[in-house]
């Protein structure tokens, strides 16, 4: 949809990246380690200032405690963190559970550790986890739950009782949880994430991932980190070994700073966040396109049926042509795309303007449908 987006000139809403820069000073510091000389193999397992720049952030914000040596894992961008956890834990035959829609790299990652992957669908208006449907969906071939909040496409952020909830199922079941919070900090209207780790009986059976790119709006650094139990770590950090070994050498001394120095700047993103988020839904809403208001992330949801599509992937299809604007089709999503058919996401991490000018050119919609 990017690629379609560029040929068609049209404003793309689809792939999930900010049209701003990070911190001015992460960005010098990342220039000022490539003339320092950082830039031959750093560390496996990551730079140490790195490594105790995100466990002073997992206390700072969540309370939770780790060793930097045995406890921390730089990985290249949390998609790899995934991935090697994924390969790590499970074992041909094994099954993971995960919330539905989903972030399309976890259906691989089980894939390629030939696993079999399940779905538990959160499903419109509000996406809210039925927490019977996830007990059901546990089976005994099941060792993780692969869990996601604030959740990317759906925006839903779990409750502090939805987390108790997941996490005493967790418990009973004995699952293994691989728990990818890198939206930890975009979530609006001021409700908390709660980490599942810091659940009774979660840290040691919990892998977290999360990611600069999204925290610091460098989606394009591919910097992230999966923390947790030795054991667990070690997975995981037995398998990144052989994907890309050690991750960008010159971005992680900024990103150690940033993470320790950019709170006011983190939470500044959240709030345009939260107001770019209401520009979007409302927009949307007034042309008359059914759209969730989102608890966290930048992505928002919209069902094509209000304006007269019966298929989401038709509707972002034909529309770059009649609007100019990109959008995905929620049915990649999903395990089976027949269940997110009505869906598009729509991100809101671009800059005000850029909303605004894509809302009055989707004012078409409004006139007459597809
Ligand atoms: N998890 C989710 C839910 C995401 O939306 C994304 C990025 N789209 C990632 C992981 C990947 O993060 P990174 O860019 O750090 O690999």
């Amino acid at each position: 949809m990017s690629a379609l987006a560029v040929s068609t000139g049209s404003i793309n809403l689809g792939q999930g990246f900010p049209d701003t820069d990070g911190p001015t000073q992460l960005l010098e510091d990342a220039v000022a380690a490539i003339r320092a000389g950082h830039n031959q193999y750093p560390p496996g397992i990551g730079i140490p200032s790195l490594r105790h720049a995100v466990v002073a952030h997992q206390a700072r914000h969540y309370g939770i405690e780790l060793d930097p040596d045995r406890e921390v894992l730089v990985t290249t961008g949390a998609t790899e963190g995934i991935a090697a956890a994924l390969l790590g834990l499970i074992d041909p035959g094994d099954e993971v559970v995960a919330l539905e829609p989903f972030y399309d790299s976890y259906a691989a990652g089980v894939q390629l550790a030939g696993g079999r992957l399940r779905g538990v669908t959160l499903e419109p208006p509000d996406f809210r986890l039925d927490l019977d449907v996830l007990a059901a969906a546990v089976t005994d071939r099941t060792r993780v739950l692969l869990l996601n909040s604030p959740h990317n496409p759906t925006g839903a952020v779990l409750t502090p009782d939805e987390v108790a909830g997941v996490a005493r199922l967790c418990v009973e079941r004995d699952l293994l949880v691989l728990s990818d919070e890198v939206y930890e900090h975009l979530t609006f209207d001021g409700r908390p994430h709660v980490p599942i780790s810091t659940l009774p009986g979660m840290a040691e059976r919990t892998l977290t991932a999360g990611s600069a790119g999204k925290t610091f709006s460098v989606t394009g650094w591919k910097v992230g980190w999966l923390t947790g139990p030795d054991h667990l770590v070690t997975a995981a950090r037995s398998v990144k070994q052989y994907l890309s070994y050690a991750s960008g050498a010159p971005l992680q001394p900024a990103v150690a700073t940033a993470l320790t120095t950019q709170d006011a700047w983190v939470a500044g993103l959240r709030d345009s966040l939260q107001s770019r988020r209401d520009l979007l839904v409302d927009g949307l809403t007034e042309l008359g396109l059914t759209t969730y208001r989102p608890e966290g992330t930048y992505f928002a949801t919209s069902d094509v049926r209000s304006v007269g599509y019966d298929d989401g992937t038709a509707f972002c299809r034909e529309l770059p042509e009649r609007a100019g604007v990109v959008a995905i089709p929620c049915a990649v999503f999903y395990g089976s795309p027949d269940r997110g058919r009505f869906l598009v996401r729509w991100t809101f991490s671009k800059q005000e303007a850029v909303l605004t000018r894509a809302l009055s050119r989707l004012e078409s919609l409004a006139r007459g449908s597809g």
